[in-house]
């Protein structure tokens, strides 16, 4: 049924096409994904003139798998700690947006929409349906059918006077007014393959390569030597890579490739810059004691005559502390019984674990990308080039990635209000504008 609304809609878009060859466009938006469909929702409610072009046969793809397809729409925190959470150099770029169109604002609109989100281990939002379906549809239910064109891959963008011509295999669109909003290389069977980064590059606009974030690593030691500890998972505890001063404290999951989990994803796009040049060990801490807490909880141990491992079962995992046994080569006997410096030894690995890391996940299987347009090139509080009027760039095409936890969807959508604000702003009369 969907299908066939979009058979009839493509084809009276199509004609419109074919009668006005002419024909302007206030504004072409490159990509119908999270940002692209924010900002159509926003200038069809405003009556600008648009026209949304995507490349494959229906939108918002990759929407629908966000959040194990329940989406995890944003997070309950405030624009400074939201933007304190990113690990991006220039993350106060996106206060102007945010403090505009934040976490706050997202929950709201979604509301107003009739897909209320409620909240989930105090930080997370998502529908309320639990339904990514359901976030789409807000867009869809809004979004006029013939200012959408599906199959539409854009392969060339340039100006012509005042204008912007936008290609693809078969058509080619004037307007005035361009939204760049085409995502990373993640996850290619979505339609997000980069190509925004094709277009900077035809316009001089500076930018830097997409690379993995937010993914697993792999790990040979894992697999050889941790095997036993595969599907298990150590909870809130300090992950550093060594020899640096990269850290974080979260979950780690032992897996049958490596490591996964929110630390270890989190350190991903550190991990794979460092792998460019260096080798990378992470040092993970076992459990949760400081090292003050473990030489207590091993005298008390001693004074009490407990054996090896009911001791290292009080300091972290039953699987941990069986292999802990097993590397150190020691049988299960009184805690007394065992030399100083292997006591210690154990202590160390107990605080700092060190784990080779081989490679990272491929960028393509990466749930976020780092890298993009760079933001040096965007006004903040519009997303418009600096230097090219009327050429804006919205979502992960730009620069711009938040760990997991909502932090994508909500950049994404964020940057396309303040884009799509400009564009309604600059279309109305100068009189109302002046006000
Ligand atoms: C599995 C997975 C789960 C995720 N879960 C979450 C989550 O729960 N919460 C969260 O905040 N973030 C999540 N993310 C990240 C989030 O989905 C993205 O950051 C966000 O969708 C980016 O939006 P975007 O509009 O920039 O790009 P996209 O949503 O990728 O959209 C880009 C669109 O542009 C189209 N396009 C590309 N090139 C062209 C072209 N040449 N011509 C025409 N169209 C083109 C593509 O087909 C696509 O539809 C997840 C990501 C993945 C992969």
């Amino acid at each position: 049924m969907k299908i066939a609304w979009y058979v009839i809609f493509s084809i009276s878009v199509i004609k419109r096409l074919s009668k006005g060859h002419k024909m302007i466009y206030n504004t072409i938006i490159i990509g119908g994904g999270t940002s692209g469909l924010m900002c159509a929702y926003q200038l069809a409610q405003a009556k600008i003139d648009f026209l949304l072009l995507e490349k494959m046969e229906s939108l918002g793809k990759k929407l629908l798998l966000t959040g194990g397809a329940r989406c995890n729409v944003t997070n309950n925190l405030d624009v400074d700690a939201f933007i304190h959470s990113l690990t991006i150099p220039h993350k106060r770029f996106l206060f102007s947006s945010l403090d505009d169109f934040g976490p706050s604002e997202v929950v709201n609109f979604f509301a107003e929409n009739n897909c209320p989100l409620v909240l989930e281990n105090s930080l997370k939002y998502f529908p309320k349906s639990n339904r990514s379906q359901d976030v789409l549809d807000v867009f869809l239910n809004k979004i006029p059918k013939n200012h959408i064109l599906l199959n539409s891959p854009i392969n060339k963008i340039y100006k012509d006077g005042d204008l912007f011509i936008v290609e693809c295999s078969k058509k080619q669109f004037k307007t005035k007014n361009v939204v760049l909003a085409t995502g990373s290389k993640s996850y290619p069977l979505t339609g997000s393959s980069g190509d925004g980064l094709e277009f900077a590059r035809e316009f001089e606009i500076d930018f830097t390569d997409f690379t993995p974030a937010e993914t697993h690593v792999y790990s040979n030691q894992v697999v050889e030597e941790l095997s036993s500890l595969q599907g298990s998972s150590l909870n809130n505890v300090v992950v550093k890579i060594k020899g640096t001063n990269k850290k974080v404290q979260g979950d780690v999951l032992f897996t049958h490739f490596g490591l996964s989990g929110p630390a270890i994803m989190h350190l991903s796009e550190d991990i794979y810059d460092f792998l460019k040049d260096q080798k990378v060990i992470l040092q993970i801490q076992l459990g949760n004691n400081s090292r003050s807490t473990l030489d207590d909880l091993f005298k008390v141990a001693g004074t009490k005559n407990m054996t090896i491992l009911k001791t290292l079962e009080q300091c972290t995992t039953n699987r941990i502390a069986n292999l802990l046994l097993e590397k150190f080569q020691i049988t299960n006997k009184n805690i007394n019984e065992i030399s100083k410096i292997t006591i210690a030894r154990i202590k160390e690995a107990l605080l700092s674990y060190e784990i080779t890391i081989d490679r990272v996940q491929d960028v393509t299987k990466a749930f976020v990308n780092k890298g993009g347009i760079s933001t040096k090139e965007l006004h903040p509080k519009t997303m418009e080039v600096k230097r090219i009027a009327n050429l804006y760039c919205i979502g992960e095409t730009v620069d711009l990635h938040g760990p997991i936890g909502g932090y994508n969807i909500t950049i994404a959508l964020s940057t396309a209000v303040a884009a799509a604000k400009d564009i309604i702003k600059k279309n109305l009369p100068a009189r109302i504008k002046r006000k």
